[in-house]
């Protein structure tokens, strides 16, 4: 089959990625005037060969995939070893309109956080299958692991519920953002933002990842500042040690899901106030950004 597309296989899914982004017609709050639910994407790449991946079996539980693992579960047959493989990481930001919204909220997610979390996702999977297809139609294989029929949710000893694929993990080994104290990645857009990948057998030179530290763009952890995330949750879910999944799990699933319902009349949830009005919803934020913050 054909390769003509990929003689830069990076600026080509970069291109491919961000024009879905910017023209998909999914790509939308299916609200009254259309809105776009995410802004323009950021990208990364890293090898199916990252010693990361074998770290995250050691921290997140032997359940959670190496890149080989699901390819291999995928695609049985071929015969491929994990250089030849790279997983292709998103970044999509929340809107301007959508932060704002939710920058105000004080215990629920406002509306547009709200359709983000569900239309918003219904794009990013169609975003994952997008890829995939382009990627097949050139010839290379390719898998989104969080469509595999095969993904699915454990108890992780260390962090409660965790799954066999973990996209912001992805994003961690692709160079797009270190984790926050209340779990979320904190990218070069911010942390107010979904993310999704795809595996595949193609050759592209990793995302230059500039931290070695899970936590280098925080600066609760690195200069111990900030924390503004704590009083921010409703749900009491962070604390100085950290994240509370299951207690974010019942306010984010539970209980908004039957406030969107009765407020905004769609089956939705979510929450977010964690990932705005904080120093990092839009950025990496320096000393500065933290002192400056209410
Ligand atoms: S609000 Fe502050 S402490 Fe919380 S994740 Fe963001 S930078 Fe870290
Ligand atoms: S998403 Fe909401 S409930 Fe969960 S940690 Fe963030 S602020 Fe708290």
């Amino acid at each position: 089959m054909a390769r003509n597309q990929t003689a830069d296989p990076a600026a080509w899914l970069s291109s491919m990625i961000k024009d879905h982004v910017d023209h998909s017609p999914q790509n939308s709050l299916q609200n009254k005037t259309n809105e776009k639910a995410f802004a323009e994407p950021l990208i990364g790449f890293c090898s199916g060969n990252d010693p990361l991946f074998d770290d995250y079996k050691q921290h997140v539980g032997p359940f959670h995939w190496t890149p080989l693992e699901i390819f291999a579960l995928t695609f049985p047959e071929p015969t491929v070893t994990a250089e030849e493989l790279t997983v292709i990481s998103w970044i999509l930001p929340q809107t301007p309109d959508t932060k704002s919204d939710n920058r105000k909220q004080t215990k629920w997610p406002s509306e547009r956080w709200a359709r983000a979390r569900i239309y918003g996702e219904q794009f990013n999977e169609t975003l994952r299958k997008h890829i995939v297809e382009i990627l097949q139609k050139e010839g290379y294989e390719a898998v989104a692991p969080m469509l595999s029929p095969q993904w699915s949710r454990k108890e992780s000893e260390q962090y409660g519920f965790a799954s066999t694929w973990s996209e912001r993990h992805a994003a961690y080994a692709s160079g797009l953002g270190t984790f926050g104290l209340c779990d979320g990645l904190i990218t070069p857009l911010g942390k107010a933002m979904r993310t999704g990948s795809v595996v595949a057998r193609i050759r592209i030179p990793p995302t230059r990842r500039p931290y070695t530290d899970h936590h280098a763009y925080c600066p609760y952890f690195t200069q111990g500042i900030c924390g503004k995330c704590i009083p921010r949750c409703p749900a009491g879910a962070i604390t100085e040690n950290g994240h509370d999944k299951n207690t974010c799990y019942k306010h984010t699933s539970v209980a908004s899901k039957k406030y969107t319902k009765k407020q905004y009349n769609f089956e939705g949830r979510g929450c977010g106030l964690c990932q705005t009005n904080v120093p990092c919803e839009s950025k990496i934020p320096t000393k500065e950004d933290v002192e400056a913050y209410p």
